[in-house]
């Protein structure tokens, strides 16, 4: 990289603003210690600066510069229409703290949305207030912890959760003092029902499934495993990050789940490149409808003949309080999903799910006779294989997600979920087209050539970045958060 950070591109007395004479008469400031005199800030011309960060905007890969087949955080294309939305006046000028007969119009998206949720998802109620998935599972299992309280069964410590499972799901019960119990996958992928057996007592919470799971895989004992945990007095909490593979198909809520969060930015569309933003609402059956966050958005007083209903907010009886301040993520994650929605309507959701599930099986097939699939059976919206091309000296799944880069695709999850050897994990999503599918495929057939002919080329790929192989390693270990401080200023 030959890019001068924007400190070296300083030079003094150069200037990018103008400010306006002052209007308001001049002040005293009451103690002159409180000012610096050295304020090390670059000195540049706007123009300087505009050219130096575009020139480092194009380093960035993302969703709508390329392929972005990443499995388990759905990362699809965000149509541009919710971003109009997202910044209309009405929307982008309210705040939280107006009266609410000022933003009935953001409430009654609120309340819409909830009801929307609630009709894809098969559930009683939904908070709309966690700003994440991990966020959202905290708050789930907040409330399947205050159900079992409130009836006085305080003996349930155990967390049943698949070895398949994303990490925040253990993360979010051993952060409420729960004791995780590991549940082992079968040879076909499913829960292992008689591991899971074997662990259902009356100290159970409950489960924390992703169904489909990180496999990509649809339980094929779901009814079972949600029999087994409410047997014994457990409750069904469901991972729903995966839901871009049932909308419109299956409702979780139907299948007996308790509680699930909904990844916005995953299922529906927001941009969530690089941690943010998100949103992660959470739908609860009946039996949890009472412990939901408080507020929730509800209908205040009905409609009559030419009045307009009265939404406001509303607290559930046995709340657990609030998850954050004032709604949840608004404008950047409610106002986009709820365009979302709104555009495709019941049957382009389900379409949606269709083709995301064409497109995995697609590739699927594709890439089969060169990749080993251990969990080979028809997939949901992703699948999971083995990364290291046979026959080929040491390459590995690392070395192939790097080779990608030189074919301009953003490299697949990898090394996860980690009951599959050398993982990569694939998910197309359902806005890619077939051309798309074919070249994405076509890439990695080659790279397995490359890896048989030549793996040196892939092993030490990539070649045509701006930055070649990073030291994984020695970054993780010895973190530099900053690499160029004016003087005076030291790197502790
Ligand atoms: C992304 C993801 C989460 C966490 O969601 P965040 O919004 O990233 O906090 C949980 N479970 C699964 C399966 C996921 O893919």
């Amino acid at each position: 990289m030959t890019e001068k950070t924007i400190f070296e591109l300083s030079s003094p007395g150069r200037t990018g603003v103008t400010f306006p004479k002052s209007d308001v008469p001049a002040f005293e400031l009451p103690d002159e210690s409180l000012l610096r005199d050295e304020l090390p800030l670059p000195e540049l011309a706007e123009v300087d600066v505009v050219r130096h960060y575009m020139a480092l905007s194009k380093y960035n890969y993302s969703v709508d510069g390329g392929f972005y087949p990443l499995g388990s955080c759905t990362m699809k294309y965000n149509p541009k229409i919710n971003e109009d939305t997202c910044r209309l006046p009405g929307f982008v000028f309210s705040h939280p703290l107006q009266p609410i007969e000022t933003v009935q119009g953001n409430l009654l998206l609120m309340y819409q949305m909830q009801e929307w949720l609630k009709e894809i998802s098969g559930f009683a109620a939904v908070t709309l207030q966690p700003a994440a998935g991990a966020h959202g599972e905290f708050c789930g299992v907040l409330m399947m912890r205050a159900y079992h309280k409130a009836r006085g069964d305080e003996k349930r410590i155990k967390m049943l959760i698949p070895d398949a499972a994303h990490g925040t799901n253990p993360a979010s019960a051993g952060m409420l003092g729960m004791s995780v119990v590991v549940i082992p996958s079968d040879a076909r992928g499913n829960v292992d029902l008689d591991a899971l057996k074997a662990q259902c007592d009356d100290t159970v919470v409950g489960m924390m499934l992703t169904n489909p799971n990180t496999l990509g895989l649809f339980d094929e004992h779901i009814e079972q495993v949600v029999k087994l945990v409410r047997d014994c007095g457990g409750l069904m909490y469901g991972d729903g990050a995966n839901l871009n593979a049932l909308l419109g198909i299956v409702r979780p809520g139907d299948l007996g789940f308790d509680v699930m969060h909904f990844n916005l930015h995953k299922t529906f569309a927001v941009p969530h490149g690089g941690g943010g933003p998100g949103s992660g609402p959470v739908g609860v059956s009946e039996r949890l409808a009472d412990f939901l966050p408080a507020p929730l958005v509800g209908i205040l007083e009905e409609a009559e003949q030419d009045v307009p209903a009265l939404y406001g907010f509303v607290t559930p009886k046995q709340t657990i309080g609030r998850m954050k301040a004032f709604h949840g993520h608004f404008g950047g994650g409610l106002v986009r999903s709820y365009t979302y929605i709104a555009m495709h309507g019941p049957d382009g959701l389900k379409d949606i799910s269709q083709y995301a599930v064409l497109n995995a099986n697609y590739l699927a097939a594709r890439l089969r006779g060169t990749y080993k699939i251990p969990f080979d059976r028809v997939c949901m919206h992703e699948f999971v294989m083995e990364g290291n091309p046979p026959n080929s000296s040491g390459v590995r799944a690392l070395d192939v997600a790097k080779r990608l880069m030189d074919y301009n695709f953003h490299p697949p999850t990898n090394y996860f979920p980690l009951i599959v050897h050398e993982a990569l994990m694939i998910e197309p999503t359902e806005t890619e087209n077939k051309d798309t599918l074919d070249s994405f495929a076509e890439a990695l057939i080659k790279i397995a050539e490359e890896a048989r002919e030549n793996p040196e080329l892939v092993k030490t790929a990539p070649h045509t970045t701006p930055f070649g192989r990073m030291d994984e390693v020695k970054a993780a270990r010895e973190l530099v958060l900053c690499c160029w401080l004016p003087e005076g200023y030291d790197n502790e």
